[in-house]
């Protein structure tokens, strides 16, 4: 039974048992990008952890509620598998009920990540993310945690991928771009705000900031777009990377298809 006719006729089929004993087959087939037509619209995407999402729009977006509800059930169930002596029948089932709730948050939080990107990518023509070098932050472990948690890395990848499926503008700022100590008013940059501080009043043009909203409207700036809300963005030296265009390969999209299962 389909539930999605593929794109073009498949070179090859793998077919994956997890370790909650679901199936899936995976598909390798070629497709040419589906360009949607440009809206000129831009977006500055805050990563957080307070909320998942912020956008220099004022909009936020938070995390899945179930996430967190199924997170202590995990728990539960991994400490459950630690009482269970090996090789026994029941650590075999504990072993299988930590597998099924793993593979439920795994598909509660890929769902939403899928969601979010689609719509983002369908409302503007140029997204914007902060290069987040999630690695050096998880070394921190009263982070690591939520972030792990989050899934940013999987959404970076599915907002570069569907930008090349869909021919929009993905691009990355450098992580040592100040977003969130620059004033968005009027460009200054005040002092190093610990992750505690939510709010901020600028000592420069007196603005009362959002620190994620500030920081999402700046990462737009920065993204080195020509117009902007105040002009600065175009004489501003950034260092941003085009990861995807829509010159996108044959190998990137057999990638991008394996997130679409
Ligand atoms: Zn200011």
């Amino acid at each position: 039974m389909w539930s999605r006719d593929l794109p073009s006729e498949a070179s090859s089929v793998t077919v994956i048992k997890d370790a909650s004993d679901r199936y899936f087959a995976s598909f390798v087939v070629e497709v040419n990008p589906v360009l949607l037509p440009d809206n000129g619209r831009s977006i500055g995407i805050d990563l957080g952890i307070t909320d998942f999402a912020t956008f220099d729009t004022g909009e936020k977006i938070k995390s899945p509620k179930p996430l967190k509800r199924r997170l202590k059930k995990l728990r539960k169930a991994q400490r459950k598998l630690s009482c269970t002596n090996k090789g026994s029948k029941r650590r075999e089932r504990a072993r299988k009920r930590v597998a099924k709730v793993h593979a439920k948050i795994y598909d509660v939080r890929k769902d939403f990540l899928h969601k979010l990107s689609t719509r983002i990518i369908r409302e503007n023509q140029t997204i914007v993310l902060e290069d987040l070098a999630v690695s050096n932050m998880v070394k921190n472990r009263k982070l690591s945690r939520a972030i792990s948690d989050l899934g940013w890395r999987s959404f970076r990848t599915m907002l570069e991928a569907k930008s090349a499926m869909y021919g929009r503008d993905f691009r990355v700022i450098s992580r040592w771009e100040p977003t969130s100590q620059r004033c968005s008013c009027c460009g200054e940059i005040g002092g190093k705000k610990e992750l505690l501080v939510r709010e901020w009043t600028c000592l420069f043009c007196d603005a009362i900031h959002d620190r994620d909203i500030n920081a999402a409207v700046n990462i737009e700036v920065a993204g080195g777009l020509p117009e902007t809300i105040n002009g600065r963005g175009g004489s501003r030296k950034t260092t941003t990377k085009v990861a995807a265009s829509c010159e996108a390969s044959t190998i990137s999209l057999v990638k991008q298809l394996s997130l679409f299962h």
